[in-house]
């Protein structure tokens, strides 16, 4: 069969050289990538509402008269804004569209149209935004594509319903007709139909679950394989437990948590043949870096090197620090290497390493690059590992003769993603926080309340305390009710802090710079540090006793956790304050959250569920491909493709067999173009 992959899309009818140049700016290169160019949501016409009906706001589709002719009124800034009014027999609802000059033209006054749009309640009364509208009818669920300048959805539409009449009457399908039986999902034929043009939501439902799941197994089977190939069988060989005589080095008693998760290495690190592959999770605050450090100790006197990787400047020092001074009296070289510093350094610290002369390395991603060798890695660890892409870990366990490797991680990763992303990795979780904790008492504030929080802040400096004010990063060209770190740290120190020592780091201040005033606070010299995300991972400077964080409604709840876990790192009572004026219901429950718990597994899980994987992650690298249909949040798929891959491991063994060929095909296109999914 030929593949359509391979056909152009200038051999559908309608389409010439314009048309394709704007497709590809869409991604859409050839007849089979149209085909996976799924629409990015539906609109159901089929559900005509009422005015008088809704009485809450959401998508809808009405069909009114339209009562007046379109006003059209050009704002500052060039905008133009256009509303009109339109009612049927039980009420009526404002129009309004934003840039769109042709609006007055395209809708006629006394006509009747269906409009589908989203519905919102404010003070002009009931108001829909940009409707899409009719004259016609148009029953049933209809796509709707992504669209670029020039290309709108019909036209996309057209082409497609063109492309998936040259789909083969029976389409080669990548899951075996076995797995399909045993799963009851659709072949893909009638799956790749439905996903565009479903007769009913029952269609649609069994089209993206076959599709999702398909790519899901596809990514599941995918990571196996990376995983498989970056390890090697045997590894470095470590015969004696050096933990014990670890622990006097301690200036505290290890939690239990923490001896198991310490057991747990040794156990994996101890004469096995195969390398330990061990992820250690646990809350912030609760002392993976002494486990790290145990394991780090017991590989060094057993004659190898350790690598140790943060994800920031700011951390690597902070590690380097508490490192040189848990080994000072035990005749272990640790150093530093970052790309902050200076090249002669690098090059020093690089040479060092590469002989041996260096037993333990901290450092940023400047330890995975090409000019780094060691002389023998024993054991790579990664902190705060979900910054880290599995590409780079990889590329830090290829440092060394299949060294062992330990992940740590204090954003709970949800199981089922988990499992994709670390596979078989064995986990330790320390469930207990160190002694004498307490809780951090977390309250939501608005903005009239801020002197208060002041007022606060100066309480607990007074009392020998530290606090953090955390203020968004401002990009140029943002709103300004968004303060920026500098203009407001000068604020505070002219106003009400100028008798105390404030300290500000932000994204644009040289590596030097941040580490200067960080080590400022760390040290206590600073009181109060304004910052921006920075400090937002693995900052650890225990008298700190108050966060606040101003716009608290623009982070997500993994990160508010992160940040409210830099105090509460001592004995003593610590707060967290979260301002925010943008009291709507959602952000506002969002917020409540925070203050009704501290533990991060549930407070992960209502993140994932309120503001889905993308905001989870946030733009960092997961070291996942992009997907084309399915979700990361989307936990029962997830399980669900999880139960296909260990049926298909079971039924087939080799999942290089013939009944896996086109499977195989698909796993390597995900992997190779980035998510796109695929036909045969
Ligand atoms: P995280 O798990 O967030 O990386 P850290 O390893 O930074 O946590 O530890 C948090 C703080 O708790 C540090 O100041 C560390 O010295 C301290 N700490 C760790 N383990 C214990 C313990 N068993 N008893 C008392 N304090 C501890
Ligand atoms: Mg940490």
């Amino acid at each position: 069969m030929a593949s359509l992959y391979k056909m152009p899309l200038s051999s559908l009818s309608g389409i010439g050289p314009k048309r394709v140049e704007q497709f590809n700016k869409l991604g859409v290169n050839s007849v089979g990538e149209l085909i996976t160019f799924y629409p990015r949501a539906y609109e159901d016409w089929s559900n005509v509402t009422k005015i008088a009906d809704i009485s809450q706001s959401g998508v809808y589709c009405v069909k009114a008269i339209l009562a007046a002719p379109i006003s059209d009124r050009r704002v500052s800034g060039g905008m133009i804004i256009s509303k009109g009014a339109v009612y049927d027999d039980t009420g009526s609802l404002q129009l309004i569209f934003f840039n769109n000059r042709y609006i007055s033209s395209m809708l006629t006054y006394g006509i009747e149209y269906f409009f589908y749009g989203k519905i919102e309640f404010n003070d002009y009364g009931v108001q829909m935004t940009s409707p899409t509208f009719s004259q016609i009818g148009e029953a049933g669920i209809h796509p709707i594509y992504r669209q670029t300048a020039g290309l709108n959805g019909k036209t996309i539409a057209n082409a497609v319903r063109q492309s998936l009449k040259l789909l083969p009457p029976v389409v080669n399908d990548p899951i075996p007709e076995q797995v399909r039986k045993a799963f009851n999902l659709w072949g893909l034929r009638e799956a790749l139909n439905g996903i565009h043009f479903p007769k009913n939501s029952e269609e649609l439902e069994n089209s993206r679950k076959r599709l999702v799941t398909e790519e899901l197994v596809v990514l599941n089977l995918g990571m196996k394989n990376l995983r498989n190939h970056s390890r090697g069988v045997s590894s470095v060989k470590i015969e004696n437990d050096y933990s014990e005589e670890f622990e006097d080095h301690l200036p505290f008693t290890l939690t239990n948590a923490q001896k198991r998760a310490i057991a747990d290495c040794v156990d994996d690190i101890k004469e096995k043949s195969a390398p330990m592959n061990r992820l250690v999770q646990g809350d912030v605050g609760s002392g993976k870096t002494a486990v790290a450090a145990s394991v780090c100790y017991t590989v060094i006197k057993n004659g190898f090197q350790a690598a140790f990787m943060a994800p920031t400047e700011i951390l690597a020092r902070q590690h380097f620090e508490t490192f040189k001074k848990l080994l000072q009296d035990t005749g272990i070289k640790v150093e530093l290497l970052t790309g902050a510093l200076k090249e002669s350094e690098k090059k020093r610290v690089r040479a060092e390493l590469q002989s041996g002369e260096i037993d333990l390395i901290i450092g940023t991603h400047a330890l995975i690059t090409d000019k780094t060798e060691f002389n023998n890695l024993g054991v790579a660890v990664t902190d705060e590992q979900h910054r880290f892409g599995v590409a780079q870990r990889a590329k830090l366990l290829s440092k060394g003769k299949n060294p062992h490797l330990l992940v740590m991680s204090a954003t709970p990763i949800p199981r089922t993603l988990g499992l994709i992303i670390f596979g078989d990795l064995d986990i330790s979780i320390i469930d207990e926080l160190p002694p004498s904790r307490k809780p951090v008492k977390t309250v939501l504030f608005n903005t009239s309340q801020r002197q208060r929080v002041f007022g606060f802040i100066k309480k607990e400096i007074a009392a020998g305390r530290q606090a953090y004010i955390v203020c968004p990063l401002v990009e140029e060209g943002e709103l300004d009710d968004v303060v920026s770190a500098e203009e407001y740290a000068a604020e505070l120190m002219l106003k009400q802090f100028s008798d105390i020592p404030v300290g500000v780091v932000h994204g644009q201040m040289k590596s030097d710079e941040k580490e200067a005033v960080m080590s400022k606070f760390a040290s206590g010299e600073l009181k109060l540090l304004v910052a921006t995300t920075v400090i937002e991972v693995g900052v650890d400077v225990p008298n700190a006793s108050v966060m606040v964080i101003e716009n608290a409604e623009r982070f997500g709840l993994s990160q508010l956790h992160q940040l409210r876990g830099r105090v509460g790192r001592g004995s003593t009572q610590s707060y967290c304050v979260l301002i925010s004026d943008h009291h709507n219901e959602q952000t506002k429950q969002r917020l409540e959250v925070m203050c009704s718990t501290n533990d991060g597994f549930k407070i992960a899980d209502e993140d994932l569920r309120m503001r889905g994987p993308g905001d989870f992650f946030g733009s960092r690298q997961h070291g996942l491909p992009q997907l084309a249909i399915a979700d990361f949040a989307d936990t029962k798929s997830l399980e669900l493709s999880q139960k296909i891959v260990d049926y298909i491991l079971f039924t087939y063994k080799d999942l290089r067999c013939d009944e896996l060929k086109l499977l195989n095909a698909e796993i390597n296109r995900l992997f190779d173009r980035g998510g796109k999914n695929t036909l045969n």
